[in-house]
């Protein structure tokens, strides 16, 4: 039977190191992603997903219909093309689909692309967000449901909230706009995974 998650002994593809057995590095950031972190993933967003769905389904069906689409087609093609693929999680060729702890399934269609990401896709990326953040709350906005919209953006908060404090303070995307990682746990991270080191220079030099 596949396993749903990598082997959290097995050191990641990009990483010089024959085994993640006592490994500092792991201390600090998450080379390896496990059930929980998923759960707890899906909880903080399914309720705003859900709550925005509504807010949208409640106004205008094609106001929903276009949102539902473009949520997949964001998540499942370009967020990945434009930040997942910079990844080292990204980088393993065993993989045929994401297997981590915010995108899981997620098809790799694109190329690795180690080191950092140009404007061009940190534009994309933001402006992904803004697209399917905006329509629920513009939606209660509209209808004059004040206190939905107060719920909706209390979602949002905690949601991110969340994101910054229990994934982007321990990511190993170093290249994602979000990515919070000290200075020197990334570098310790780089000692050990020398190859996303050297790309990281060379696309911060160009
Ligand atoms: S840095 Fe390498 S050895 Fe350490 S936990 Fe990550 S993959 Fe394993
Ligand atoms: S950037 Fe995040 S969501 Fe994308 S592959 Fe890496 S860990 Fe998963």
């Amino acid at each position: 039977m596949k396993k749903m998650f990598l082997d959290p002994k097995q050191p990641l593809y990009t990483c010089k190191e024959e085994n993640c057995d006592g490994c500092h590095v792991s201390e600090k950031l998450v080379c390896h992603f496990n059930g929980k972190q998923l759960g707890l993933f899906l909880a903080l967003f399914f309720p705003l997903f859900i709550f925005g769905g509504y807010g949208l389904f409640t106004w205008k069906i094609w106001a929903f219909i276009a949102w539902l689409v473009f949520i997949p087609s964001f998540f499942g093609l370009i967020e990945i093309r434009v930040m997942c693929s910079h990844c080292p999680h990204y980088a393993g060729p065993e993989l045929s689909s994401l297997k981590c702890w915010a995108n899981y399934g997620s098809p790799k269609i694109w190329k690795y692309r180690p080191g950092s990401m140009n404007v061009f896709e940190i534009l994309i990326f933001f402006l992904g967000f803004v697209l399917l953040m905006t329509p629920p709350a513009l939606a209660y906005g509209l209808t004059q449901r004040w206190w939905l919209i107060g719920i909706y953006l209390a979602l949002l908060v905690i949601a991110f909230l969340c994101l910054h404090l229990f994934y982007c303070k321990r990511c190993i995307n170093f290249a994602c706009p979000l990515n919070a990682i000290k200075k020197k746990d990334r570098e310790e991270f780089f000692d050990k995974n020398p190859s996303e080191k050297e790309a990281w220079k060379n696309s911060k030099k160009q």
